[in-house]
């Protein structure tokens, strides 16, 4: 059984619908950006550095994984478009 299984057999919402608390803190506090992803947002910052991985610079960030950020998370009402 997998976890999408598992998690429709509770009512609950697939596993890749469930956002982390990080960005859902943002939305809590800034409210939401319908229609917009993180990704397109200025203060989403890309690195590479042997790897690869992206932070919000509007929130905490720190070295480790628990502050990274998803390009495909739905936009707090702080984005402001990379075409602007
Ligand atoms: S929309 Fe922009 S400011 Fe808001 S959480 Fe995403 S990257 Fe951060």
């Amino acid at each position: 059984m997998d976890n999408i299984v598992t998690f429709e057999l509770f009512g609950l919402p697939p596993i890749e619908d469930v956002l982390p608390d990080r960005i859902e803190t943002m939305h809590k506090v800034f409210g939401k950006n319908d229609g917009n992803k993180c990704g397109d947002c200025i203060y989403f910052v890309r690195y590479k550095q042997g790897s690869r991985w992206s932070k919000c610079s509007l929130t905490v960030q720190t070295g480790g994984t628990g502050t990274d950020w998803r390009a495909t998370w739905p936009a707090c009402g702080r984005f402001v478009s990379k075409d602007e």
